[in-house]
């Protein structure tokens, strides 16, 4: 097992910038995971790992080696992609086998040994003999989590992985694969554009945009403490909100948006933006309250989410019981109050 570090990596393609200055250090064990919208980068960043792509500039190192020029095959990393890339004349223990073509299977044990214990570990211990059509999406994704784990990698790559399948099965995987990644303690790196997964999932997320990181942290971390506006809107919901500080008070700013003041726990003077998370928001009182109308109320079981209409600005609020009026009196605490740009040092870093 090794940790993983990219080192002022910089990728470009025909005068395009797929990938600025890049660093991440993955810790050795750690699942760690590359989220961002479409373009941002994550697969070419894999790609880089995995070594079929050299950095323009900037290193890759795996512990202490230093992978430029190492081809693929020499890096000892397990990859599993969006389409499964199953061989279909090949049996389910075929396939898995077919990763230990150029080498023996780690410790003592034969290759057939081997296949088996991976596909006790996938849970398809009985699906050998079968072949890729006789399985259902998700198994046959995880016959290519067996595969590539089977020479015994140093570093799992998995690129949107979950992305082809629906969303029962979907999360099915994802408990799988992490009960899988934390039972064998293997580095992964993770990409996917899909934020809810990323939190479910990861040990830290890197959340990317234009070929950038925006931020690196735990799940709750860029989920509680977004760095920037972008993470603060790309991951979960949030209601933003932008205006001037009007004043500063003993604990707290007042900041103007429109005609309105609301206190949040400290500002600069000037442009200030804030976050309040849809669920922070409550009917009724709070340090903070406002009137709008409700637009639309969905039932997501296990509450509801309701568009409202503030002075023209959309808000969202996710509360445990539906509104009963048209027009409703909303609250939050200033504690609950983001503040992303115009915050103190402290707040924002
Ligand atoms: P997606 O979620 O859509 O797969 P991504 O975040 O993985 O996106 P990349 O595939 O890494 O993004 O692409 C990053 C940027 O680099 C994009 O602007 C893309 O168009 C560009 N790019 C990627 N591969 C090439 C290539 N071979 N030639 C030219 N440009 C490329």
């Amino acid at each position: 097992m090794v940790d993983v570090r990219l080192s002022g990596v910089r990728k470009e393609y025909d005068g395009v910038t797929a990938l600025e200055e890049l660093s991440i250090h993955v810790e050795n064990g750690e699942f760690f995971t590359l989220v961002g919208p479409s373009g941002c980068g994550k697969t070419t960043t894999l790609r880089a790992i995995a070594g079929f792509e050299e950095p323009t500039a900037g290193t890759v190192q795996f512990g202490t080696r230093e992978m430029t020029g190492v081809p693929p095959e020499d890096r000892d990393v397990g990859i599993v992609f969006q389409n499964y890339a199953l061989f279909p004349h090949m049996s389910v223990a075929e396939n898995v086998g077919y990763g230990l073509r150029f080498r023996d299977p780690p410790g003592t044990v034969t290759r057939d040994e081997r296949v088996q214990s991976l596909l006790e570990l996938v849970d398809l211990a009985d699906f050998g003999d079968r072949n890729p059509d006789e399985l259902s999406g998700g198994q046959q994704q995880r016959v290519a989590l067996a595969r590539a784990l089977a020479p015994g990698p140093d570093v799992l790559l998995l690129d949107e992985p979950m992305s082809a399948l629906d969303a029962r099965l979907r999360d099915d995987l994802r408990t799988q694969v992490s009960r899988i990644q934390s039972d064998l303690g293997i580095t992964t790196i993770y990409v996917t554009h899909d934020q809810e997964e990323a939190l479910a999932i990861s040990d830290r997320v890197a959340v990317m945009h234009d070929g950038r990181i925006e931020q690196i942290g735990s799940p709750e971390d860029v989920y509680r403490r977004p760095k920037s506006r972008f993470v603060a809107e790309f991951v979960g919901e949030n209601n933003v909100f932008s205006g001037e500080t009007a004043a500063h008070e003993t604990g707290g700013s007042l900041v103007a948006v429109d005609d309105h003041e609301f206190r949040v726990a400290d500002a600069t003077d000037g442009n200030v933006t804030f976050c309040v998370r849809p669920e922070a928001l409550r009917l009724g009182g709070g340090e903070n309250t406002f009137s709008a109308t409700v637009e639309t109320v969905e039932f997501l079981g296990e509450a509801f989410r309701v568009h409202l209409d503030w002075n023209g600005k959309p808000v969202i609020l996710r509360v445990s019981e539906a509104p009963e009026n048209d027009r409703v009196r909303v609250g939050f605490d200033a504690r609950d109050a983001h503040v992303v740009e115009g915050g103190t040092p402290e707040l924002v870093e």
